[in-house]
């Protein structure tokens, strides 16, 4: 895609595929062992293990499935609740609905974080309350170990979608490594790809048994006859697997130069007084899939931006809290979430991604500064 002025689209999507990726997924092709069963869908499992030293990873079909999946294996369904951050997106709330549960929407802490506010959440548990679903938007950390806490005081479950925050760190840990379970995607517009997919982590050995056998058609992890419980077909296919093992190879070093280029981002935007960058708590780490900042004049922002060929992510989703979402409206609040409506309002994304150079970031201070 081109602007009307002949330069490329700048988005927050960057997808590198290289010589590695072709011949880790080639590779495969040849063994001709390509399903979600496959030597190479456990390979990118183990490699997940590694990279984010939890005792179990497992992939599958997307990042909604993920969540899907997760809900599932905590015996989520019908006439339960589920905590949701309300500055959640749609794939986030709707996995809910999948499982015949009821979606009710938290407010953030306060009107430039993601992180949940603590006692909305507890004016809204009730006796049904289930699980919190926390979500570290465009990967900025959230929720920290706190929450991990009050979610054991209240005996409830947490599962943090970490969808697209693959590296973010959050009070000295990785994000989804400190949830009950938590949920990535591997969509094509995330920071690690393998086409469509997702994968889980859970330090739980019951639950990584419940959402093995529920993503394989509840055949036991150990063997057996399909339904011997209840399951559904949320496998990866081996081929992506492959291209996600290639991926995490790579993800380490793209994350480290995503941060020196929102460092650089930082000081452009710091002699635009209407921009303030999102704050960073203390001992968190964004993973710089996109970089994020706040203005009274968001809107006006992003359609400049947009006529110089820049994509600002709250523009390019009419990014509002979720409960303004059709399918959703049944369980909008009576009261809204007042930083939520507020941070979805206010808030600049801009892309920070290893295609970002001095000529981007230049186009960038343009379009800001004009
Ligand atoms: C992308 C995304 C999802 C859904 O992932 P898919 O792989 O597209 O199903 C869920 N939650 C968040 C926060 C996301 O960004």
């Amino acid at each position: 895609m081109s602007t009307t002025t002949g330069q490329p689209v700048l988005d927050i999507k960057h997808t590198i595929v290289g010589p590695d990726e072709l011949d880790t997924v080639s590779a495969v092709l040849a063994s001709a062992d390509l399903s979600g069963n496959a030597a190479a869908v456990t390979a990118y499992e183990e490699a997940l293990t590694e990279w984010f030293t939890v005792p179990h990873a497992l992939s599958c079909s997307s990042g909604t499935a993920a969540l899907h999946l997760a809900l599932l294996a905590l015996g989520v369904g019908p006439g339960d609740e589920v905590i949701v951050s309300a500055a959640a997106p749609a794939m986030t709330a709707l996995p809910v609905l999948a499982v015949g549960a009821v979606p009710v929407f938290a407010d953030l802490a306060h009107p430039a974080t993601f992180a949940l506010d603590q006692d909305d959440i507890q004016r809204k548990i009730t006796g049904r309350t289930r699980a919190i679903i926390s979500v570290p938007m465009w990967g900025y950390p959230a929720d920290g170990p706190d929450l991990a806490a009050a979610c054991a005081d209240w005996g409830l479950a947490l599962v943090e979608d970490a969808a697209q925050a693959h590296g973010t760190v959050t009070d000295g840990r990785l994000a989804g490594t400190g949830a009950t379970i938590g949920t990535f995607s591997t969509h094509a517009r995330k920071l690690l790809t393998t086409g469509e997919g997702g994968f889980c982590l859970t330090d739980d050995d019951r639950l990584a048994d419940a959402m093995r056998q529920i993503r394989n058609l509840g055949q036991h992890p150990e063997g057996g006859p399909f339904g011997a419980g209840f399951g559904l077909n949320f496998k990866l296919a081996a081929v992506s697997a492959a291209l996600g093992t290639a991926q995490l190879r790579r993800l380490r070093g793209r994350i480290a130069r995503r941060r020196q280029t929102l460092g650089a981002l930082h000081q452009i935007v710091a002699d635009t007084p209407d921009l303030v960058p999102l704050p960073v708590p203390d001992r968190g780490e964004p993973n710089a899939y996109a970089a994020l900042f706040t203005s009274d004049h968001a809107a006006e922002i992003a359609h400049r931006l947009a006529a110089a060929g820049i994509t600002s992510d709250p523009l390019r989703y009419g990014y509002r809290p979720v409960y303004h979402t059709p399918a959703l409206a049944r369980h909008r609040p009576k009261r809204l979430g007042e930083n939520a409506e507020r941070l979805t309002r206010t808030l600049v994304t801009l892309p920070c991604h290893e295609g970002v150079g001095p000529a981007e970031l230049e186009r960038i201070t343009i379009a800001l500064t004009r």
